[in-house]
């Protein structure tokens, strides 16, 4: 016998825009079978989940995370310390913690040595539950560049070219690059250019011609464009996101991934451990990632919700916060919640997630309240009521 449960009594918010007052959702085993006005499940016999006073909406994305890190104040040098095994099992934890807190898809911007690999593919196995991870594998930098400390070090490109062939043997779903430096790698600067053009568009043209999306993580303009002109699916950050920026990314419907978290949480955290060159840089960028962000926004460009989890004080199970930042930052709740679900699921690149409607994975969240009125009942955890995997209830 199919197992059908009927959402109903409450309201629904369909992860593209829409707040619906007067339809109930029915899914049955993974997917979502009906979704139309309450009164044609009259009679329904099933079992029903009584949504009255909440919203249903489809589960959150998060296209931006590093599962191995923990969050602590220096997860780097936290990082160095464990050993492959312990960072397996804290990928599997972190994984699990975050859709236990309305987290159902989640993309890692860069992990260890592949430890995270194993645990992608047991959850795809049914052997753990968990979120529908995508893994870009190591990140690929210059020498001496941002992410050199984890990332796969490549030059020139032949070398970018090879290190991208590494990550798809070893099984990953996209393609992390880094186009400039960054805040938490010492001795590089966000503005500055990393890659050349030239090596940029040869790895991101090899990670296309395998049919990977591709992710860079980029702040200073020079190095934007770079990564846009080459063809990349997301920009990570864009601190420095300028007119041009703004002008060729809509043109060719580039994401961007404002990870608000990663600053804020270091900037407000500065006291209690974060390295002092971390936090110095994160205050320089900060007012300016807020108005390249609001001029992207305005400008009706892509956004995407994304994190950075696992940098200092950005926690695993808290990336719902970003939403509530994105709100403080400008953005309305309508377009806030979009990125959290349709377009996160869209950067992906997961057609059947995302957002409620016949025919989508039955990956839900349901919330108090209405989020559209207070974005709290999403961004708080403590404000969700149950969370469904593929049809099935989270604990
Ligand atoms: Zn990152």
């Amino acid at each position: 016998m199919k197992n059908q449960i009927l959402f109903t009594g409450g309201l629904v918010f369909d992860g593209r825009g829409e707040l619906s007052e007067d339809v109930a959702v029915l899914i049955e085993d993974n997917h979502i079978v009906d979704v139309a006005a309450k009164t044609t499940f009259e009679g329904f016999g099933g079992e029903i989940v009584d949504t009255n006073g909440a919203t249903l909406m489809p589960g959150l994305t998060d296209t931006h995370v590093h599962l191995c890190y923990k969050g602590g104040a220096d997860p780097s040098a936290a990082l160095a310390k464990v050993s492959p095994g312990d960072i397996t099992l804290t990928v599997l934890e972190n994984a699990q913690l975050s859709l236990r807190h309305g987290i159902t898809s989640l993309r890692d911007c860069g992990g260890k040595e592949y430890l995270e690999f194993p645990v992608r593919d047991a959850i795809n196995r049914g052997t753990f539950h968990g979120p529908t991870i995508h893994l870009s594998g190591r990140m690929i930098c210059m020498t001496g560049g941002h992410g050199s400390r984890w990332g796969r070090i490549a030059d020139g490109c032949d070398e970018v070219i090879k290190a991208v062939r590494e990550q798809i043997h070893a099984g990953c779903d996209f393609v992390k690059v880094m186009a400039t430096g960054g805040v938490m790698t010492p001795g590089v600067q966000p503005k500055d250019e990393h890659y050349t053009a030239g090596e940029m568009a040869c790895a991101i043209r090899e990670a296309h011609r395998f049919h990977k999306r591709t992710a860079t993580h980029a702040q200073g303009t020079g190095g934007i464009l770079n990564a846009v002109r080459g063809g990349i699916t997301s920009v990570e950050h864009g601190v420095f996101v300028d007119e041009t920026c703004i002008r060729e990314m809509l043109e060719a419907g580039t994401y961007l991934v404002p990870t608000i978290s990663a600053l804020r949480n270091m900037v407000d955290n500065a006291d209690k451990g974060v390295p002092s060159f971390m936090v110095e840089k994160a205050r320089q960028v900060e007012q300016q990632q807020r108005d390249s962000l609001l001029e992207f926004y305005h400008a009706g460009g892509l956004l995407a919700m994304g994190t950075d989890a696992g940098t200092p004080f950005n926690l695993h199970g808290a990336n719902a916060w970003e939403l509530k930042f994105l709100v403080d930052y400008g953005i309305s709740e309508k377009d806030a919640l979009r990125a959290g679900c349709f377009a996160g699921a869209d950067l992906m690149g997961l057609p059947e997630q995302g957002y409620i409607g016949k025919g989508a994975v039955a990956d839900l969240l349901l919330v108090k309240g209405n989020p559209l009125q207070d974005i709290t009942m999403v961004a708080d955890y403590r404000n969700h009521l149950a969370v469904y995997k593929k049809g099935q209830l989270v604990q």
